[in-house]
């Protein structure tokens, strides 16, 4: 009832800002990553290739989403595969 709700409510409406900002995918705006889907690169410039490097495949790198998928380069790649991004 005093000034001290003011302030509380004053604190929640700029975190529902923030919220419907982030909802609303303005985050960018301001510096934050892109989406991930939009992040991705093509196979061709990741000189993708279905076969592995040495000990390096798809199946042990980090980025590897199976059974096909993958978390930096579109499209299905193969869990022998390969590519420059690997890590
Ligand atoms: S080696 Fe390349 S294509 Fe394969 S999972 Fe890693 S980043 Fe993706």
């Amino acid at each position: 009832m005093s000034g001290c709700n003011r302030g509380s409510r004053g604190r929640r409406g700029a975190l529902k800002l923030f919220g419907a900002m982030a909802a609303a995918g303005l985050g960018a705006a301001f510096g934050a990553a892109p989406a991930p889907a939009q992040a991705k690169t093509s196979q061709a410039a990741a000189a993708y290739r279905n076969s592995p490097k040495g000990r390096q495949s798809c199946a042990n790198c980090s980025w590897f989403e199976a059974p096909s998928g993958c978390g930096v380069v579109k499209g299905p790649v193969s869990a022998r595969g390969w590519c420059a991004l690997w890590g």
